[in-house]
């Protein structure tokens, strides 16, 4: 692949993923007839960060359906994924489900009625059952790093606290929140957890429905709008695939009724999302006519 060398640069705000090689690099796509295409390190589990918060907006819209939209909005932010302006501004709702703060607030809503054990049993098995290996697992080391030095998640979750938003201890949630953070996936596993988001609701190979194609719809709206924080016109632009990012350098994207891919490399751009992953899916949409807007 012809990559520039201009890798950005790894998260360090979470401490533990600054341990991440800046040179790797992998890429999986696993097209609508289930064949996987890989390169680099695709086998390499990384920390899957904010691309969780695409399977557990899933997961609440499962368990609380449309009411779910009274806590968290649908609008870009056009603001950093970490920040607190706007959330004071809009009286603790934040805009969308992919911002900390949105994500926080689904968490609380998969959380109720649940203990916070149970609650990221269940998050992680839906990732386990969608990408059909039982090895995925939570990265304990990435979860305390960000447990220790999250002090902006802590902010947001008792902003939101103080009007209402959440439900549950903000302690309990921000704990499932750190940890669901932390899965450590390949992009290979999570080329396969994405696949029903590429066909409407179903996984491809056994047909089996995971979610109704309207609800698998709408989340690609939200990724494709919403899903790299203030850089989301431009990945729309640049790629124009809905797509999730996380400050792992991983990103999930989906050509509907295509395939669903997933790539990683730890350097980030200035918004927090992989420059060479953004770089390598633009390539990738580009050769195979793969935008949603058109060839
Ligand atoms: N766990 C990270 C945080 O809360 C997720 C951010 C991200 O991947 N953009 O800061």
């Amino acid at each position: 692949m012809r990559l520039r060398p201009d890798r950005g640069e790894v998260a360090t705000y979470i401490p533990e993923l600054a341990r991440a090689d800046r040179r790797a690099f992998g890429i999986a796509v696993i097209g609508a007839d289930g064949q996987l295409a890989a390169a680099g390190d695709s086998e390499t589990p990384f920390s899957v960060q904010s691309i969780t918060k695409v399977f557990t907006l899933t997961l609440a819209l499962g368990k609380i359906g449309d009411r779910l939209w009274k806590r968290v909005g649908r609008e870009p932010s056009g603001n950093p994924f970490n920040s607190i302006v706007q959330l004071e501004l809009e009286k603790g709702v934040p805009r969308n489900p992919f911002i900390n703060a949105g994500a926080i607030a689904v968490t609380d809503a998969i959380l109720s009625g649940h203990e916070p054990r149970e609650a990221l049993g269940e998050i992680l098995r839906f990732l386990q059952f969608l990408a059909e290996d039982s090895s995925i697992a939570i990265d304990e080391a990435v979860a305390a790093s960000e447990k220790r030095t999250g002090f902006r998640n802590v902010a947001l979750a008792n902003f939101m606290k103080s009007y209402g938003v959440l439900d549950n201890p903000v302690d309990y949630t921000l704990g499932v929140y750190f940890h669901h953070c932390a899965v450590a996936m390949s992009c290979r596993q999570l080329a396969m957890a994405g696949r029903y988001l590429a066909h409407s609701g179903r996984n491809p190979t056994t047909g089996l429905l995971v979610i109704s194609p309207e609800r698998a719809r709408r989340i690609n709206a939200i990724m494709l709008t919403c899903g790299h924080y203030d850089g989301s016109g431009d990945f729309a632009y640049r790629v124009g695939l809905p797509g999730k990012s996380g400050v792992g350098g991983g990103i999930l994207a989906v050509a509907p009724g295509k395939a669903s891919i997933a790539v990683w490399s730890p350097g980030l751009d200035a918004a927090g999302n992989s420059h060479l992953g953004r770089i390598s899916l633009e390539m990738l949409t580009k050769r195979m006519g793969w935008s949603i807007f058109g060839e």
